[in-house]
């Protein structure tokens, strides 16, 4: 079996791999600025054209490409569970947008059709056979947000297995059905993501206390409490979590839409009616009703949540000079995005213009990824179970990650780069 990593290697942002020039596992972008793509589809005899495109989540890092794939007479097909393929379909359209702003185009509106036609969707745990049949598949739950999945890939003629965890998560969160290690199908490779090598998350119900805390002590001092959160899984997780504590937000941006896809498919949450209870107490908000949102003292839950652009840059013009309000981060921020410098060095860039932010800023880690600990025990229990090479992907430090896994079970751990290729036997 031949991998090639064409994205995701020693980076967090636009995972992409090739099994053997024939299967494309994810293909995201990085929002970094400028974006980046996937490195281009070749072998050493020219381009290639793969027959299959298999996508873990709809997080833009892993799926926000796909539709480039579509372009020409053999576009793959594409594989993902329905809730991937819904969230896929508007973050489509809203990269679209972004790009006639922003002056990039990577793919149009008939790409994204022709990526909705050629979906097939399936089941956590259902088996398919891909067109070159010599392979079969299965999505398992991965734990992270709604239909997020990982990916066990056998090849037949080589009886050669591998499990791409795509973004995992181990443990409980409000929105999504927790998973354990002991979930995934062993395999004879395991391509294992690394967002949090290194660092474990702390308590989550003591995070969720002193979270909601600060959001009530800017409300008592009258200012804003600002919650950038992404669109996919973390709005939603904020929005639960803000309702079991008797708060009402203002929910602005890209949520809501996402709200409403996953409840339509209230198998992929964990309690969908908890979801539309927390929901039906939120207040929602469109550009018309901003001013209002932020003219008395409130908690406003908005897109994006690296502050790269979308209403929370309006908030945070609006808030940056009152020392009463607050900025409550609840995600990873990446390297070159607005949520980044806010941390590091205290400004923002909106529309050209630098807005130096005075009110405070508090980090939460509110993860929908493994910590450390997590990490470590699903690379211990798949080497215990035989699987003889593992890579380690999407992360700033792979290469300690596998210098770790090598050193305490001998296994063959790599942190490959982009656009390097492994024939695995
Ligand atoms: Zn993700």
């Amino acid at each position: 079996m031949k991998i090639k990593f064409l994205g995701g290697g020693n980076e967090v942002g636009r995972s992409a791999l090739v099994v053997d020039d024939k299967i494309i596992i994810d293909y995201g972008m990085k929002p970094s600025d400028p974006l980046e793509i996937p490195l281009p589809l070749s072998s050493r005899n020219g381009n290639i054209s793969p027959e299959s495109v298999i996508l873990s989540h709809a997080h833009l890092d892993h799926s926000g490409m796909a539709a480039s794939l579509m372009s020409g007479a053999d576009a793959p097909e594409a594989y993902m569970t329905p809730v991937t393929r819904d969230i896929v379909k508007l973050l489509g359209r809203d990269t679209i947008k972004l790009g006639k702003e922003q002056g990039f185009a990577f793919f149009g509106e008939e790409e994204i059709a022709k990526l909705d036609a050629n979906t097939h969707t399936l089941a956590y745990g259902e088996r398919r056979v891909l067109n070159s049949s010599d392979y079969e598949f299965e999505l398992h739950n991965a734990g992270h947000i709604p239909g997020s999945s990982t990916v066990y890939l056998r090849k037949e003629s080589e009886d050669i297995s591998l499990l791409y965890t795509g973004d995992i998560k181990i443990g409980d969160t409000r929105l999504v059905e927790s998973v354990s290690s002991d979930d995934f199908p062993a395999s004879d490779i395991l391509l294992i993501e690394s967002t949090y090598y290194g660092r474990d998350h702390g308590n989550r119900k003591e995070l969720e206390r002193k979270f909601i805390d600060s959001i009530k002590d800017t409300l008592n001092s009258g200012g804003n409490a600002i919650v950038p959160c992404f669109a996919i899984g973390r709005t939603q997780e904020i929005v639960m979590i803000l309702h079991s504590y008797g708060l009402t937000p203002y929910v602005d941006g890209m949520g809501l839409s996402v709200f409403s896809i996953f409840k339509n498919h209230p198998s992929s949450v964990k309690d969908v009616d908890a979801l539309k209870n927390a929901f039906n107490n939120a207040q929602f908000v469109n550009a018309k009703r901003r001013k209002k949102a932020i003219s008395e003292p409130s908690v406003i839950v908005t897109t994006s949540g690296m502050l790269n652009g979308g209403p929370v840059l309006y908030y945070l013009k609006r808030i940056h000079e009152d020392p009463k309000s607050k900025v409550l981060l609840t995600g990873y921020q990446l390297e070159g995005t607005n949520g980044r410098r806010l941390i590091d060095e205290g400004y923002v860039e909106a529309e050209g213009e630098i807005v130096k932010v005075n009110a405070s800023v508090e980090y939460f880690d509110f993860s929908a990824h493994a910590g450390d600990s997590e990490l470590k025990e699903i690379v211990s229990r798949f080497c215990r179970n035989g699987t003889e090479v593992v890579f380690m992907v999407h992360g700033d430090n792979t290469e300690g990650f596998a210098a770790w896994a090598s050193d305490k079970y001998g296994c063959e751990a790599i942190a490959p780069n982009n656009g390097e290729e492994f024939i695995i036997e």
